[in-house]
C-alpha cells in the first residue's frame, strides 16, 4: 500500500514540507539538498537489515550484500580525503561521531579544549548541556575582538589547561582553520588533535579549504552539510587509533548501523569524487563572498568582516532588532535562516544578536553570483524594513519568482 493511501496525514505533511523546500530560499548554513540518487538510496530495503559489527565481522547472517555497500562507502570516503588512513561510516550523526572519538580517546574527567559555543563552536565541543561537557572537563578558547581565532590565545590556554584533546572546527566560524598551527600547539602540550569538519567537509573534499588530514589524530564530520549526502556522520582516525574508534562506535555507543543511509553516503561520496563537485564547492564560496560584500556595502556588520567559506554571521549587537526578530522577518519574506549567538553575546540564546547565513543549498539549486547579490540585497531590505509587513510580502513575491526558476534536484 502506498504511503498516500495508507497514511494520508503523514503523506500530506511530507508534501507540504517538499513545497516549502522548493518555494522558499534555503539559507541555513548547515542544510543542503541531496540528489535524487542519494534520496533514492535512502528510501530502500536496506533499512530492513541488521548489520552490527563491521564488513566481514558481523553479528548477523545475510550481510554479504551490505558488506559490499559499507566497503564501498569506506573506500570512497578514504579516496575523497587524501591523507586519511581509516574511517568508520556508521555514526548516525555528527554528534555521534564526536562522542565516539571522545569515548575512544578520553577517560571520564579528562580535559577537552574546544571553541566556545557562543563564539561559533558546537554543543559537542564541551557544552555543559552536552555529554562532552558532563563526562569530560571542558575548557574553551574564544575568538578575538575581530572575530578571529588567535593562535597565541589558544596556545596560552593549552599550556595552562594541559588538555588531553584539542578540538578544532565549528558551526558558525566564517574563516579558515590552520590545522598545522594547531598541531604544533597540541604537540607542545602533549594533546591529541581532533578536527570536526562537519560544516566544511565538502570544501575540504574539493580542495578549497585546508585539509585536516596529516595534521589531526581524528577527523569527524556530518555527511549532510556541504558534503551534500544523507543525514549522518562519519569518523576518521590514524591507523593506530582505528580499532579503538570502531569499538567506540559499536558497541560503545550505537547498535545496528543504518545501512540504507550508509548506501546513500556511498552515493554522495561518489558524487563528491566527480570533478563537477569542485565547481559546486567553488561556487558555494564565491556566492558567500558576493553576499558578504553586498551586505557590508548595505551597512550590515559581519563577524570578522566577511567570509572565507560557505557561511557568514550577521551581527545585530548595535541594532534595535534581535537575531530572532531578523529570523522571523526573513521567514515572512520566504528566506529561511537561523538566529545565532555572536561573540560577546548580550541577549539570551533564544533571542540572540545574530543570524547565520550559508550558501550550500542555494548553490545546489543553481543560483550564481548575480542571484547571490540580488538575494543579499533583499536580506538588507528585510532588515531595513523588518516591521513593515507590506515590504516583507513584496520581497516574498520576488523570492518565490526566483526560486520558481531554479528547481531543486529531485523535487523539480
Ligand atoms: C552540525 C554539527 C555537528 C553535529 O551534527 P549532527 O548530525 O546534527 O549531530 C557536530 N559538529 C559541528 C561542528 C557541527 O556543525
Amino acid at each position: 500500500m502506498t504511503l498516500r493511501s495508507q497514511d494520508p496525514e503523514i503523506f500530506d505533511l511530507i508534501m507540504r514540507e517538499r513545497a516549502r523546500q522548493r518555494d522558499d530560499l534555503e539559507l541555513i548554513a548547515s542544510e543542503n539538498y541531496v540528489s535524487q540518487a542519494v534520496m533514492e538510496a535512502t528510501g530502500t530495503v536496506l533499512t530492513n537489515k541488521y548489520a552490527e559489527g563491521l564488513p566481514g565481522k558481523r553479528y548477523y547472517g545475510g550481510c554479504e550484500v551490505v558488506d559490499v555497500v559499507e566497503d564501498l562507502a569506506r573506500t570512497r570516503a578514504l579516496r575523497l580525503f587524501p591523507g586519511s588512513e581509516g574511517v568508520n561510516v556508521q555514526p548516525h550523526s555528527g554528534a555521534q561521531a564526536n562522542a565516539a572519538v571522545y569515548l575512544a580517546a578520553l577517560k571520564a574527567g579528562d580535559t577537552l579544549l574546544g571553541l566556545d559555543l557562543s563564539n561559533g563552536g558546537h554543543l559537542t565541543h564541551g557544552s555543559s548541556a552536552n555529554s562532552s561537557g558532563k563526562l569530560y572537563r571542558a575548557v574553551h578558547y574564544r575568538v578575538n575582538e575581530r572575530g578571529i581565532i588567535d593562535l597565541d590565545h589558544v596556545r596560552d590556554i593549552a599550556r595552562a589547561e594541559k588538555p588531553r584533546i584539542i578540538v578544532t572546527g565549528a558551526s558558525a566560524y566564517p574563516r579558515l582553520w590552520d590545522f598545522a598551527a594547531f598541531r604544533t600547539i597540541a604537540d607542545e602540550v602533549g594533546a591529541l588533535l581532533l578536527a570536526d569538519m562537519a560544516h566544511f567537509a565538502g570544501l575540504v573534499a574539493a580542495d578549497l579549504h585546508p585539509t585536516p588530514f596529516g595534521h589531526c589524530d581524528y577527523v569527524t564530520t556530518t555527511t549532510h552539510k556541504t558534503l551534500r549526502g544523507p543525514r549522518g556522520g562519519m569518523a576518521f582516525a590514524r591507523e593506530a587509533h582505528m580499532k579503538g574508534l570502531n569499538s567506540a562506535v559499536f558497541p560503545g555507543l550505537q547498535g545496528g548501523p543504518l545501512m540504507h543511509v550508509i548506501a546513500a553516503k556511498a552515493v554522495a561520496f561518489g558524487e563528491a569524487l566527480d570533478p563537477s563537485f569542485r565547481g559546486y564547492a567553488r561556487s558555494v564560496i564565491d556566492n558567500a563572498q558576493a553576499m558578504a560584500t553586498t551586505l557590508v556595502e548595505r551597512g550590515v556588520t559581519l563577524v570578522s568582516g566577511g567570509t572565507d567559506n560557505h557561511l557568514m554571521l550577521l551581527d545585530f549587537s548595535d541594532k534595535s532588532y534581535s537575531g530572532r526578530d531578523a529570523e522571523q522577518a526573513l521567514g515572512r519574506a520566504g528566506i529561511t535562516v537561523n538566529k545565532n549567538t555572536v561573540p560577546n553575546e548580550k541577549r539570551s540564546p533564544f533571542v540572540t544578536s545574530g543570524v547565520r547565513i550559508g550558501t550550500p543549498a542555494m548553490t545546489t539549486r543553481g543560483l550564481g553570483l548575480g542571484e547571490a547579490v540580488l538575494v543579499a540585497g533583499w536580506i538588507a531590505d528585510v532588515l531595513d524594513n523588518w516591521q513593515d509587513e507590506g515590504s516583507l510580502l513584496r520581497i516574498r513575491g520576488q523570492v518565490h519568482e526566483l526560486t520558481g526558476r531554479f528547481p531543486v534536484p529531485g523535487i523539480g
